[in-house]
C-alpha cells in the first residue's frame, strides 16, 4: 500500500485520521481492511507505521504503532531554481526532481524564457504544479512534499544567493568550473541549482548572477535539454553527498 501524507492536525498521539479522496481510494481503489497495515508521513520528515481500525465514508480511522524519522530525505537541502519552460516541461521537471529527493522548486522568467505567466494564469499552474510535486513525494516515499513557489523573476532570483551556502548557476557556456570541482570546493547542507530555459541564459544575466553571489558551473562538453540539466545536476548532487 502506498504511503499517505497526513496533516498533522489529523495525527495524534496513538490515533490518526486520513480523510478525502485518500479515505475513498484506501476504501474503493485498494479495498482495504480494517487490520491491515497503513504507512502515514507528516510531511514533516516523519512516518507513523498504522493500522486502520475503521472505514467509513471519506473517512479511514487509524491506530499509530510506531512513529520513525523518514530515511527517504536527502543529508543536503536543494532548491531548484528552474526557467519558466515551453509546453509542460515544467511538470516532467517537478515530477523528476521531487523523485530524486529536491526540497524546493522555484520557478522564475528570464529574458529569453518564451512563456510568460501572469495573474491568473501563474496562480493556476502553480496550484497544478504543487499537485504534481504532492503525487511525486507520495509515489517516491519522500517524508516531505517540497514546496513549487510562485515564479519570480530573474532579477529576485540574483537576490536570493545569500540563502544558500552553495549558490550554483548551471551554464552552458561555462569553460572553467566543473560541478564536480565545484562540489569538492566545499562543506555545504543548503545549495541552490539554476537551469535556464530552452533558448538558454543572456551573458549579462549569468554576469549579474556571478557579481551577486552565484557560481557558474558546467554539466559537461553536452548541451541538455532544458527538462534533462536539472536532474543531471540533481543526481551529481545527491552522488558526492552519499544520497545515492
Ligand atoms: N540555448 C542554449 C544553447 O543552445 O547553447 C542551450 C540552453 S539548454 C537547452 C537549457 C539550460 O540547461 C541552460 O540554460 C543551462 O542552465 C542548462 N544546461 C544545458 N546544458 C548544460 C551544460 N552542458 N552545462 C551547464 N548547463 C547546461
Amino acid at each position: 500500500m502506498p504511503k499517505f501524507f497526513v496533516e498533522r492536525g489529523n495525527i495524534g498521539e496513538d490515533f490518526a485520521f486520513i480523510r478525502g479522496e485518500d479515505a475513498n481510494h484506501i476504501a474503493k481503489v485498494l479495498r482495504a481492511r480494517i487490520g491491515e497495515q497503513v504507512v502515514i508521513c507528516d510531511g514533516e520528515g516523519s512516518d507513523y507505521s498504522c493500522e486502520i481500525t475503521e472505514i467509513s465514508a471519506g473517512e479511514v480511522k487509524l491506530s499509530i504503532n510506531e512513529k520513525i524519522p523518514c530515511n527517504a530525505e536527502p543529508n543536503v537541502n536543494i532548491t531548484l531554481f528552474m526557467a519558466l519552460p515551453k509546453s509542460d516541461k515544467m511538470d516532467y521537471v517537478i515530477q523528476k526532481a521531487v523523485e530524486l529527493g529536491v526540497y524546493k522548486i522555484v520557478p522564475f522568467s528570464s529574458s529569453r524564457c518564451v512563456v510568460k505567466l501572469n495573474g491568473g494564469a501563474e496562480e493556476k499552474k502553480t496550484n497544478r504544479w504543487q499537485k504534481i510535486a504532492h503525487a511525486a513525494a507520495k509515489q517516491s516515499g519522500r517524508g516531505i512534499v517540497p514546496e513549487v513557489c510562485a515564479p519570480i523573476t530573474f532579477r529576485e532570483l540574483t537576490k536570493r544567493a545569500g540563502d544558500f551556502d552553495l549558490p550554483l548557476l548551471c551554464y552552458e557556456c561555462e569553460e572553467d568550473n566543473s560541478l564536480k570541482a565545484v562540489l569538492s570546493e566545499k562543506e555545504f547542507k543548503n545549495l541552490c541549482i539554476v537551469v535556464g530555459p530552452e533558448g538558454g541564459f543572456d551573458r549579462a544575466e549569468v554576469e549579474s548572477a556571478i557579481s551577486s553571489g552565484f557560481k557558474s558551473v558546467s554539466l559537461g562538453k553536452r548541451i541538455l535539454r532544458c527538462e534533462t540539466a536539472p536532474g543531471c545536476a540533481i543526481c551529481a548532487v545527491l552522488y558526492h553527498t552519499d544520497n545515492m
